[in-house]
């Protein structure tokens, strides 16, 4: 079994579930004691939430590229960033390693093809509905990438920031998100990503009427089939 390491921290909610699916997942499919090899580098989110908002991506950049090295020096076979939104720097996390970082995007967009669908409703953090490093991935890959309107997108980004980072799981902010993808879905969505790790902590497949796509949990499972994949 090759060792996955995570990037995490952004945020550690996210994070704790991560280390449960990584473990349960591996159980799974090979039954027994078995339980996921990884090892786990997490950052204060208060700190790079700062750089974020102040645009200074490359520092975060750096601190991310650090712990990546760090996770190599510890023994990690694959890396893992436990975020949507820090793919933005994914490219100097990945050029200062020698370990392959199984981005978000490449994993999200080979389950919605999986399942047969190409236009999908995106949620996520403002920098990842409303900038390219995302959506362009995900276009790039061959699907038609939907965002909520002004109003939804301030509403999804809130409760990110506000409520899941921190744990709060609130019924109203539920209901917002259901009319958000009911919108996305009036719009021609076929399908939902719950693009921030955070999102399916709060909504559920029966939350909406089109498949969703929780990209913490497809992380993890691409994350485990690489990491249970015998080498050639
Ligand atoms: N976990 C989130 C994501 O997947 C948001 C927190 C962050 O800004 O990294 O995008």
């Amino acid at each position: 079994m090759k060792t996955i390491g995570l990037i995490g921290g952004m945020s550690w909610e996210s994070t704790a579930e991560y280390y449960r699916l990584l473990n349960e997942l591996t159980r799974d499919r090979l039954g027994g004691l078995h339980s996921s090899k990884c090892v786990l580098y997490s950052v204060d989110f208060a700190e790079i939430e700062r750089l974020q908002t102040e645009g200074r991506w490359d520092e975060a950049g750096a601190i991310l590229a650090e712990a990546a090295k760090a996770l190599e020096a510890a023994g990690a076979d694959l890396l893992l960033m436990c975020t949507n939104t820090m793919h933005k720097i994914a490219d100097q996390v990945s050029a200062a390693v020698g370990r392959p970082l199984l981005h978000l995007a490449d994993t999200t967009a080979d389950a919605v093809h999986a399942k047969g669908l190409r236009r999908v409703g995106l949620l996520g953090t403002a920098f990842t509905m409303e900038q390219d490093f995302y959506r362009g991935r995900l276009a790039s890959r061959g699907l038609d990438v939907l965002v909520p309107d002004a109003a939804g997108r301030r509403t999804v980004h809130r409760v990110i920031y506000e409520e899941l980072c921190l744990g709060i799981v609130n019924e109203a902010s539920r209901d917002s998100y259901a009319s958000v993808i009911d919108d996305l879905v009036t719009a021609g969505a076929e399908g939902i990503i719950l693009g921030c790790t955070e999102i399916e902590l709060l909504i559920r497949p029966e939350d909406s009427p089109v498949p969703i796509f929780p990209t913490t949990r497809l992380h993890a499972e691409a994350a485990v089939t690489l990491a249970l994949t015998p080498p050639h």
